[in-house]
């Protein structure tokens, strides 16, 4: 049978235990057809076989990122850029925003994301009297690198009706003056401002931003994203499957969503993993978090009770021990009363891991999904903040590999920038962009981090049957790197370029 398209002369990376290496892939259709020496050439050509001659170059499965937020990406994409790498002060911050304001009409939002107190030099957050400064006339909000704070300005806050009258919302917090008025810092209110204040993108914006989105994930080999959104919904699942239909979304779609949506998905006759290869309906995502009072406990277990019975993975964000020990909980307590071995459910970040945790970890099988990238991005804050007998537990990654779990890697894009060659960098490097080390007993070899943005984070999605590897009768989903990342050195990693993108044995993107 003759070969749509074949990739020649290839150093092929497969993450196919069963053939490693090879010289030659052959597409058919979307499908691998063929995984093979480069003297298989003549079996698979036919007259109008395409031929990419790749010139010794790397292929490598396309990258999954297994844990990231495309709608929040779409609004960081509209926004101001107030990133470390952007802004270094509250004064800059101020700068940006009274430029921005003078090409925006008055009364219109401005939006301004990833700033981080801790590297401005006033390490303090913005407050609205900052924001009032700069633009007085334009509802300004600013969120937080890590989403859970954002900032506004007097106007924002009156748009949102929040006043010193204002009660405290339930699992969020107005931080306030002496006098009890708003700050203008609200903290886990993000998605309420998103949701239910700012007015939602026009559609000519949100076509631009999907266009900006696509082309940005195309350029750095991520063929297919898992978003981790707890407020998804059905709502969103067919606007990301409009996305998709139209053409303008190229990278395939595993969508989480919040349990409060789960009446609405099962309603609509959808069950985990409904959908098809290009937009697919992933577990439920559940919040657990220390800022603020978490939802009662009892709450908590029932919600995941309930999706897991109804056949559902879960999706369990977990940061600090006393959520991971809360996230483990809910686990053990489902397992009191069903199996749950084969539901691979999911800890998110699992950022602090101590030893009794792990155990337990290791107990019930979970999964981790893990953000190297946050080692690179946050690593310097970590080291200044965190005590060192907890930094020896922060993102741990081999040692939960060798106890038996499997991990996967994400960017939480848009909380850090999503380049998985940078992941893949951090994880075996632990190094910050400072260049200081993190914890580095917990260094993985390139091949498995290579493996925890592909075949592992297929698995996260019960698609390593289709995906995650370049082995024949999978999803033609490739890229061809400028570098091997297995025979690169650590240091120069992170800077291995994606020079041609295929999904669906199409190519979608070339340097
Ligand atoms: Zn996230």
């Amino acid at each position: 049978m003759p070969a749509d398209l074949v990739l020649k002369n290839a150093n092929v990376i497969t993450m196919d235990h069963t053939r490693p290496t090879a010289g030659l892939v052959a597409i058919k259709g979307s499908r691998i057809l063929l995984v093979a020496g480069s003297e298989a050439l003549g079996e698979v050509r036919g007259t109008k076989t395409k031929v990419i001659d790749c010139q010794g170059k790397t292929v490598v499965p396309g990258f999954n990122d297994a844990h990231c937020h495309i709608f929040s990406f779409l609004r960081r994409l509209r926004s101001l850029d107030l990133s470390p790498s952007s802004v270094k002060s509250i004064a800059e911050i101020k700068a940006a925003i009274r430029r921005r304001a003078q090409s925006l009409p008055l009364g219109s939002w401005l939006a301004g994301s990833d700033y981080n107190e801790f590297y401005l030099a006033e390490k303090r957050h913005p407050n609205r009297r900052d924001l009032d400064e700069a633009a007085p006339h334009h509802p300004v909000v600013l969120t937080h690198r890590s989403l859970h704070a954002c900032v506004l300005n007097s106007l924002a806050l009156s748009l949102a009706g929040i006043s010193r009258e204002t009660p405290e919302p339930a699992g969020a917090l107005i931080e306030r003056d002496e006098t009890g008025e708003p700050s203008g810092l609200l903290f886990e209110m993000v998605g309420y401002i998103r949701e239910r204040v700012l007015p939602p993108l026009s559609e000519g914006e949100l076509a631009e931003a999907v266009a900006s989105a696509n082309e940005h994930y195309l350029s750095m080999g991520i063929t297919s994203v898992q978003d981790a959104s707890a407020t998804n919904d059905f709502t969103r699942w067919q606007v990301i499957k409009g996305f998709i239909e139209s053409g303008a979304l190229k990278s395939r779609v595993f969508m989480m969503f919040g349990i409060s949506a789960l009446s609405q998905f099962q309603q609509m006759g959808l069950a985990f993993g409904s959908g098809d290869s290009y937009l697919r309906l992933g577990g439920v995502k559940l919040m657990l978090s220390e800022t603020t009072a978490q939802p009662p406990p009892l709450e908590l277990d029932q919600q995941a009770f309930i999706a897991h019975q109804a056949g559902f993975q879960l999706a369990i964000h977990c940061i600090e021990p006393s959520t991971v020990e809360a996230a483990i909980a809910i686990l053990e307590y489902i397992s009191r009363q069903l199996p749950i071995a084969g539901q691979r459910h999911r800890l998110e970040h699992c950022s602090e891991c101590p030893p009794h945790l792990l155990k337990r970890l290791i107990r019930l099988k979970a999964m981790v999904v893990t953000q190297p990238p946050f080692l690179y991005y946050s690593g310097e804050r970590y080291l200044a903040t965190i005590p060192p007998t907890q930094l020896r537990w922060l993102y741990r990654i081999k040692s939960l590999l060798d106890g038996g779990l499997v991990v996967a890697a994400s960017s939480d894009c848009p909380v850090v920038p999503d380049n998985p060659l940078l992941g893949i960098y951090a994880a075996v490097t632990r190094r910050a962009q400072s260049g200081q080390e993190l914890s580095p007993e917990e260094r993985v070899s390139a091949k498995q981090a290579l493996a925890m943005y592909t075949i592992n984070a297929a698995y996260a999605s019960f698609e390593e049957d289709i995906k995650g590897s370049i082995t024949p009768g999978k999803l033609a989903d490739m890229v061809v790197l400028g570098d091997d990342p297995l025979k690169s050195p650590p240091e120069q990693l992170k800077d291995i370029r994606v020079e041609m993108a295929i999904i669906d044995g199409r190519v979608v993107w070339e340097a």
